[in-house]
């Protein structure tokens, strides 16, 4: 895990791609934090532009990556897992035999699997 002292030292090194402020004092949403690298959602303090960050042990300043999803959509598809060939492979059979609308409609009465457009 990356020292906390650390991610902010990084933070007061990266800059706000609007308004070039230093995103010390963003709001940050950790999406994923692994012992090389924290990937986070910074709010900046100043003019509220949203971007991700990566702060990685040898970054000297991360440049922010512009992004239209908010914190908590990052991490409903980073938590995603991949669509294996095995499903892609389920899914081609299920189409034969059914059309993809009656599949849709099916998933669609369960409300777990219901997915924002
Ligand atoms: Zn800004």
């Amino acid at each position: 895990m990356l020292e906390k002292r650390f991610i902010i030292e990084n933070l007061q090194k990266t800059y706000c791609y609007r308004c070039g402020t230093s995103l010390e004092g963003a709001k940050l949403i950790t999406i994923s934090e692994a012992p090389i690298a924290l990937v986070a959602h910074a709010v900046c303090a100043i003019c509220k532009a949203e971007s991700m960050v990566t702060i990685t042990p040898t970054g000297s300043g991360s440049v922010p990556v512009q992004s239209d999803l908010n914190g908590e959509e990052f991490k409903k598809f980073i938590g995603a897992k991949a669509v294996s060939y095995d499903e892609l492979l389920d899914l081609h059979v299920a189409l034969k035999k059914k059309n993809i609308w009656s599949l849709l409609a099916k998933k669609e009465k369960k409300p777990a699997n219901k997915r924002k457009a």
